[in-house]
């Protein structure tokens, strides 16, 4: 388009109706020939043919470069009437439309928009306020094509007379761009959808794997108490029966320990030496036995009977265990102070009674025995019972062996049964405590019970 400006040319008048005629026939020319011009876009100006004849609207030169800007913007721009009639489209918007610049101009801008559409347009158009309004609106291009636009609507003012902006944003690529972001979207939604049921499948396994294993727990459950009671039943009646066993053993061994006796003392003078010793070794042997099922016996009461626990002070059950035993006259010393612990006070004699004998009896001959008791106390929480010897000591690799039962270590002639510790720490058990020593050979022993401390 020449950014030419239509301007009037002036002429000289001649007298009077010979000079009117030529100058209306001028002016008539000059119309025409600006019309002409105007239609041809040869100029800047817009004619718009309405209901008051052809109407002429041409842009000023300051108004220039914002023309020479709407062209060259990427924005279909169109400058309407109040009715809609598009006095101005620049080029984009005309490419947008698929039709020329000429043939836009002049036309309504309804032709551009969906009928169902009009009723909205013609309100946006009706309310515009001097801030405008913008609404998104499908731009018939051609008969089948709709580019999706963004109408953003202001009032303007065009040589006196009133008129309207409007600028076209095509929203083609954002809608592509919307509906690839809906496509994503529908996807993303359709995959999470996918590992939702997944997930809720694998959960509802999981939670039946859950219910089976509960099922199995509980049935396991059954079984192990159902077994548990079978088994304790078997074995109270084994003890039952070991135990009216060895009393049963008892017997005989007294009547041949007892008739050992009364051949040594009531025939020693019919009796050759190797008989009477014969009969001596009957005797020793029989008393052995019998100590053996002795131990073994109170070993097995532990084990069966009840032994319930409560508040003890160890140090008068400690004198009384020295005082009724045979150990009394032993070099025993009992130091104070003694927490009270929890525990059963005929277990924690026999346990006492059992290392005592033992811190006693294990001495090297002409070493005579040096015991001391005391306890040590672990906060709140324990208490350790202490029984120190001068003894023969252990030897650190037979500290776990030595309280299984018949265990025995030592090489000297010692009596015993090999019984004393294994009811020793069956009975510490018992009491839910630990039972330990610290020992070096030829150097005493340490033995320590660790017992719950009584609050
Ligand atoms: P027993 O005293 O009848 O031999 P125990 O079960 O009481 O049986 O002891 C097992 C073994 O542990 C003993 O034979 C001995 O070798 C060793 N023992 C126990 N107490 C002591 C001790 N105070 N000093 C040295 N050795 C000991």
């Amino acid at each position: 388009m020449k950014p030419a400006i239509v301007t009037s040319r002036l002429r000289p008048r001649l007298p009077h109706a010979q000079a009117e005629l030529e100058e209306v026939r001028a002016r008539l020319a000059e119309a025409e020939e600006t019309i002409e011009a105007i239609r041809h876009r040869g100029v800047d100006a817009l004619l718009v043919s309405g209901p008051k004849g052809d109407q002429v609207f041409t842009l000023k030169g300051a108004e220039k470069p914002y023309r020479l800007l709407i062209e060259a913007i990427n924005e279909g721009a169109v400058t309407v009437l109040p009715d809609a009639t598009v006095l101005f489209c620049n080029r984009r918007f005309a490419q947008m439309t698929g039709r020329t610049q000429q043939k836009i101009t002049g036309s309504s801008f309804y032709r551009f928009i969906e009928s169902q559409d009009y009723p909205r347009f013609q309100s946006l158009l009706e309310g515009l306020k001097d801030s405008g309004a913008k609404a998104e609106f499908l731009l018939s291009a051609t008969a089948k094509n709709r580019v999706p636009v963004l109408l953003s609507l202001a009032p303007l003012e065009i040589d006196g007379v009133q008129a309207i902006g409007i600028v076209a944003t095509d929203l083609t690529r954002t809608k592509q761009q919307e509906e690839k972001l809906r496509r994503l979207n529908d996807e993303l939604e359709a995959r999470v959808q996918r590992r939702t049921a997944a997930l809720q499948k694998a959960n509802d396994a999981l939670a039946d794997a859950q219910r089976q294993l509960t099922r199995h727990a509980e049935d396991l459950e059954d079984q192990v108490s159902k077994r548990t009671a079978e088994l304790r039943q078997s074995l109270h009646s084994m003890e039952q029966f070991c135990y009216s066993l060895a009393h049963d053993l008892r017997a005989p061994l007294r009547a041949m320990s007892g008739f050992a006796i009364t051949l040594l003392q009531d025939y020693a003078s019919s009796l050759p030496g190797r008989a009477q010793d014969f009969a001596s070794r009957i005797n020793t042997a029989a008393l052995r036995m019998d100590e053996l099922i002795r131990d073994l016996l109170a070993y097995g009461r532990i084990n069966s009977s009840e032994f319930p626990l409560r508040p003890v002070d160890p140090a008068p059950l400690i004198r009384e265990v020295i005082e009724s035993s045979e150990i009394k006259d032993a070099k025993i010393r009992v130091e104070p102070p003694f927490p009270r612990v929890q525990a059963n006070p005929v277990l924690l004699a026999q346990v006492t009674n059992n290392l005592l004998s033992n811190a006693l009896k294990f001495v090297s001959p002409g070493n005579p025995p040096n015991v001391r008791v005391f306890a040590q106390e672990g906060g709140d929480d324990w208490v350790r019972l202490w029984f120190h010897d001068n003894g023969i000591g252990i030897e650190e690799k037979y500290f776990e062996r030595i309280f299984c039962p018949f265990e025995r270590v030592c090489s000297g002639n010692f009596p015993g049964t090999g019984m004393g510790l294994a009811i020793v720490q069956k009975g510490v058990e018992r009491m839910g405590g630990k039972v330990g020593l610290e020992s070096t050979l030829g150097k005493g022993s340490r033995f320590w019970v660790q017992l719950k401390k009584a609050l």
